[in-house]
């Protein structure tokens, strides 16, 4: 039994909705389909989801909702037509008109459950595609597929309680076609899972019912050992495990969203990345264990839009708490950090840098200068953090300064080097323009 993730390209138009069935049709144990809303056509196009957002936004200010609202529609309309189907539209138009008679809630709140629409819409129209065209299929509202998720707009986490419901799925006969994308709190509120969320939905599920394995059909045919767009003739990877996703996804592969794999991971489901334009590629298999060996390195990955904070004090090493103290300033903030490496003396704490307006900054600077009595504080923005992902790195010698020879005959100056304690990762921090030619060479290096 598999569950196969659609992504909104997949589902962009009557085209690729075809492409699907025939994916469906070609293995009888895709039993649970998740949908993304449809995305974009052509590189230019508005995805359903962000003209929901506008929707939202239009209709909370009180600005005319009227066009956006034809345009969302006539995407659904566009679809039904050319697949010929005649059951989900009204039924989406409907919905459409009980979204704007809502009661006014907060503005998170409104925001959710215009954003859900799209992936809501979507699976009742895709349950009838598939029936239509003789695949019986049933669309499952998240709640009845027992999707329950913490209170939080936007930013929902699965309950673990909720598992137990999503097995009882297993029961139904028919295909189950579920939106993606949100779940209910335990008080029947929709709420979303973060941007590109249904994959976290299909991964959900595919913990849930037990799968074999979790499909997550997208428009690449693997993920690469290195942005593609950068590297000619990039190397498709055919197996990761899941740490080394889980590291690559963090510092900028965008594949599969980041919390994806966590559900799967615990259920020990391997997901298989594939491609609905070309569906007989392999794809990426993501695994605990992995038996195709690329050693030393899997995968190279950079991000951009970091900020390091170096703090220094002489002694610090010997002072009780300071680094409880450091972080509790971050914490009183609201600031996350990613990274904490740190010296005798000094500390650097690098964090994303969306997280700083002005304001907050100049707080930041001025609690840290003078609760924490420091000798220096230096702050650096537009940092790349560049990760050498692979498990084979601890068992060969020289990796990092094999990366670190490659850096320094481009001239890349290093600000950082963190190796992870797990040793699945070397991370590098550098200036955000040296970013392209960093990769670049560490894939020369390593490929
Ligand atoms: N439609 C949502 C988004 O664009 C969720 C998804 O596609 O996974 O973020």
């Amino acid at each position: 039994m598999k569950v196969a993730k659609f992504g909104g390209s997949s589902l962009a138009d009557a085209t690729q909705i075809n492409k699907i069935l025939n994916i469906i049709k070609a293995d009888s144990e895709r039993r649970f389909i998740i949908v993304s809303a449809p995305g974009k056509r052509y590189e230019t196009d508005t995805k359903v989801t962000d003209l929901l957002i506008q929707y939202a936004e239009n209709f909370l200010n009180n600005q005319n909702t009227a066009l956006i609202e034809e345009a969302i529609i006539y995407r659904y309309q566009l679809i039904s037509q050319e697949l010929q189907l005649n059951k989900a539209l009204p039924i989406i138009k409907k919905y459409i008109e009980t979204l704007k008679k809502t009661p006014h809630r907060s503005k998170e709140r409104v925001m959710d459950l215009f954003k859900s629409s799209g992936e809501n819409c979507h699976a009742m129209l895709i349950a009838e595609f598939l029936t239509h065209n003789g695949i019986p299929s049933t669309y499952i509202n998240p709640k009845d597929a027992g999707i329950l998720v913490d209170d939080l707009p936007g930013e929902a986490i699965i309950k673990p309680e909720a598992y137990l419901k999503i097995k009882e799925l297993k029961k139904l006969e028919t295909v189950a076609v579920i939106p993606g994308f949100f779940g209910y709190t335990k008080e029947g509120e929709i709420c979303t899972f973060s941007r590109g969320g249904s994959d976290v939905t299909g991964s959900i599920i595919a913990a849930g019912v037990q799968a074999d394995c979790y499909e997550n059909f997208t428009d690449v045919d693997a993920i690469y050992a290195a942005n593609p767009g950068l590297i000619a003739n990039c190397q498709p990877i055919k197996e990761l495990t899941f740490r080394e996703m889980r590291e690559l996804s963090y510092t900028g592969f965008r594949v599969l969203h980041d919390e994806s794999l966590m559900p799967a991971r615990q259920a020990n489901i391997p997901v298989i990345i594939k491609n609905t334009n070309n569906p007989e590629a392999p794809g990426t298999r993501i695994s605990s264990q992995r038996t195709t060996h690329h050693e030393p390195v899997a995968g190279i990955a950079g991000d951009s839009g970091f900020t390091s904070i170096y703090l220094s004090k002489y002694l610090m090493n010997r002072q009780l708490g300071f680094g409880y103290n450091v972080l509790k300033i971050f914490k009183e903030l609201n600031l996350q950090f990613d990274h904490m490496p740190s010296g005798i003396d000094d500390i650097t704490i690098i964090m994303r840098q969306n997280q700083l307006t002005q304001e907050i900054e100049e707080q930041l600077i001025s609690r840290l200068t003078t609760e924490l009595s420091l000798d220096e504080l230096k702050v650096m923005h537009n940092i790349s953090m560049i990760a050498l992902v692979g498990e084979g790195m601890k068992n060969n010698i020289g990796v990092a300064s094999r990366a670190t020879a490659a850096l320094s005959k481009k001239k890349i100056n290093l600000e950082m080097i963190n190796q992870g304690s797990s040793e699945v990762s070397i991370l590098f921090a550098i200036n955000n323009d040296q970013e392209n030619a960093a990769i670049k060479a560490l894939y020369e290096e390593f490929f």
